[in-house]
């Protein structure tokens, strides 16, 4: 039997931390932080020089926050250090290296939040992944002359053509699947067997390679790419070389906004996912934070008060 969060929030930055702490400060029972990285506020790590000043009030943007949990002007480790201490008191579950693949909801049931090695359910789901997301490259170099037929998702899909796909998770697997009645699908692994696919998704891939409609090659890996007419010859690690129209690779990582797609999110004519003043989207339960839901960026205070909206309309 699967435990069923009462709100599961994606992503471990300044939305999700106030978003957990301030539901856990109302009395929320089962609240559960996922996150992608081995700490939380991978931005502020990543992105923040060593001893930042952090402004509260950041570029001219809210500075006054609106919810329990304040915040005032410090340096990058004061502010870490300030999130770790809100973490810490919180009583929350937290799951780091945890990053969610996928967000679905059937009729009548609870939100299934998928992580390639995980799944949990919940009856509310915050999306708080930031806009510094982005998907996994290959370690050898891809040709600037066939950049526009290796892809990282199916935007640039059409028919009839000859695709390899790239990866051994769920994504690599569905992304095979949608395809390969329209056009000759390879799905390559590097490993000689799928581990961290879903049952329905190994089923399905099984079915294909039997019927023929998808080509499986465990076992073998990529060390170059070349263009050939302009499309793309692929050098693979056993010696072999095939020439595919497409290649797209599923390595991990994703786009926050090829992530939002997948969860069902829409978006607006400025490509801002479509939300109410509640931070909801049209599926009940199922909101938007932080930087993902600002048009040109937003700031810690301005992600703060959208988890005090969000905690304040849950469906609980
Ligand atoms: C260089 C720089 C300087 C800045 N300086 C300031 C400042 O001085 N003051 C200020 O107020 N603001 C500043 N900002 C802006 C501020 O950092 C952002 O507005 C804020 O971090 C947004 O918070 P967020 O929670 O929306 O997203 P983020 O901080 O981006 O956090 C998103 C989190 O989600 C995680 N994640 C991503 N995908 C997944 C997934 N699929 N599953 C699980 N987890 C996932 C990420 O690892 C990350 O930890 C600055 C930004 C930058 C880049």
């Amino acid at each position: 039997m699967i435990n069923v969060y009462d709100v599961v929030v994606i992503g471990g930055g300044p939305c999700g931390i106030a978003a957990v702490v301030e539901a856990k400060r109302k009395g929320v029972a089962k609240v559960l932080l996922l996150e992608k990285g081995d700490n939380h506020s991978q931005t502020i790590r990543q992105f923040y020089k060593d001893k930042k000043r952090v402004d509260k009030e950041y570029k001219g943007m809210d500075s006054e926050t609106k919810g329990t949990i304040s915040f005032e002007t410090g340096t990058k480790e004061s502010v870490l250090d300030y999130f770790d201490s809100l973490l810490d008191h919180g009583d929350i579950d937290i799951y780091f290296n945890s990053e969610v693949e996928k967000v679905e909801k059937k009729d009548g049931e609870p939100f299934y939040i998928t992580t390639a090695s995980s799944g949990f359910r919940a009856h509310n789901v915050i999306i708080s992944i930031g806009r510094m997301g982005k998907p996994n490259k290959p370690s050898y170099k891809i040709p600037p002359s066939i950049t526009q037929r290796v892809n990282f998702n199916l935007d640039k899909c059409s028919v009839n053509e000859k695709v390899l796909v790239v990866g051994g998770g769920n994504s690599a697997a569905e992304y095979a699947l949608s395809l390969c009645k329209t056009n000759t699908v390879t799905l390559c692994y590097r490993k000689e067997s799928f581990t961290r696919l879903n049952e329905i998704n190994e089923e399905d891939i099984k079915k294909e390679a039997r019927n023929g409609d998808i080509i499986l090659r465990l076992g073998l890996d990529i060390e170059a790419l070349e263009n050939e007419s302009g499309k793309v010859l692929v050098k693979f690690t056993n010696g072999m070389e095939l020439v595919y129209d497409r290649i797209i690779y599923a390595i991990g990582g994703t786009s926050p906004v090829d992530f939002l797609k997948k969860c069902g999110v829409e978006f607006d004519e400025n490509g801002v996912p479509s939300v109410d003043e509640r931070c909801e989207t049209a599926t009940k339960g199922l909101f938007v934070g932080g930087d993902l839901i600002t048009r040109n960026g937003g700031s810690i205070v301005v992600a703060f008060n959208h988890a005090h909206t969000i905690v304040e309309n849950l469906h609980l």
